[in-house]
């Protein structure tokens, strides 16, 4: 039986850590500060972005939000963000994913500044990560990677195999597995085979977006199971995973659990990044 790969614990030992170093930054006069922006009314985004400014106030990062209604125009985001990478008492710029259609996510996200991109979705951001330089790292891989180290799991030399390849997840954490020198595969919507690849997988890694998909028969014995998918079950209502948990942990070695993994985890990492936003600034 898989050991489960408790999210919230791990989360807990980060934040606390964190706690140590937002007394001490106040000490020398400077109070981190996150600003969120979100356009439109999504629901899950509310959600989301009421659990990070929980987080904030449980830690004493100063957190401000900025609703913006879905007629805003391009011209009107991108002023904001200007405003917001010119204040300095701003340290850490989130846009909420998703914004309006009619909006341009990539002009915005090249808009803040790389110094407060703490979502790790700036380009130059991005191409230092390729790079193997110190930089903002998307919160969930930074997450998957916390969590992995937390638990004494290693990634060199091991079988990583990513299934998903969005700009959220699965690139930047082909990159962050590939720095800690695993051998990293990336599977999505148009591989073929996809069973032969997961059964070779050391550490599996699951960002598609559908419940169960990930079944026993897929996984190699004694494999780590990251699961990042977050869905709700049409029959239970309840959140799930990409991963069918209760018979891929019989088989497993780790496994992370939905609720209670890797979402935990995300929003951890986003307050690790903006106190790293904050400790860097002048
Ligand atoms: P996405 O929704 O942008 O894309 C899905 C990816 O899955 C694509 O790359 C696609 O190629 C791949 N895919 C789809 N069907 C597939 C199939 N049959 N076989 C192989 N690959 C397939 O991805 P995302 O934004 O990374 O989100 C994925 C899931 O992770 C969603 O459920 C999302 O809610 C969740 N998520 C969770 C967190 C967290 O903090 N826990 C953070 C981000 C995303």
């Amino acid at each position: 039986m898989a050991k489960i790969l408790d999210g919230k614990v791990a989360a807990s030992i980060v934040k606390n850590n964190l706690k140590n170093d937002v007394n001490e930054l106040k000490e020398k006069g400077i109070n981190p500060k996150l600003a969120v922006i979100m356009v439109g009314d999504d629901s899950s985004s509310k959600i989301y972005v009421k659990n990070k400014s929980i987080a904030c106030n449980d830690l004493g990062i100063e957190y401000e939000e900025y609703l913006l209604n879905e007629e805003t125009t391009m011209e009107e985001l991108l002023n904001l963000i200007d405003k917001l990478n010119n204040d300095n008492t701003v340290h850490g710029i989130l846009l909420q994913s998703p914004i309006p259609k009619k909006l341009d996510i990539n002009e915005a996200f090249r808009k803040i500044s790389p110094n407060k991109d703490v979502d790790g979705f700036n380009p130059l951001n991005v191409g230092k990560l390729v790079l193997g330089q110190d930089t903002f790292v998307s919160c969930t891989p930074l997450g998957i990677l916390k969590i992995l180290e937390l638990n004494n799991i290693e990634l060199e030399g091991k079988n990583a195999v990513i299934i998903g390849r969005s700009n959220i997840v699965g690139k930047p954490m082909i990159q962050c597995l590939l720095n800690k020198n695993a051998t990293v595969t990336v599977c999505h919507s148009k591989t073929q085979n996809l069973n032969e690849i997961t059964k070779k997988a050391d550490v599996l890694v699951v960002a598609i977006g559908k419940a169960n998909f990930i079944t026993k028969d897929m996984v190699k014995d004694d494999a780590v199971i990251i699961d990042v998918g977050i869905n709700r079950n049409i029959e239970t209502k309840k959140i799930c995973g990409d991963v069918d948990f209760e018979n891929v942990s019989k088989v497993a070695s780790y496994i992370t659990p939905v609720p209670g993994g890797i979402g935990p985890m995300t929003i951890a990492m986003l307050m690790n990044n903006v106190v790293k936003a904050a400790k860097q600034s002048k």
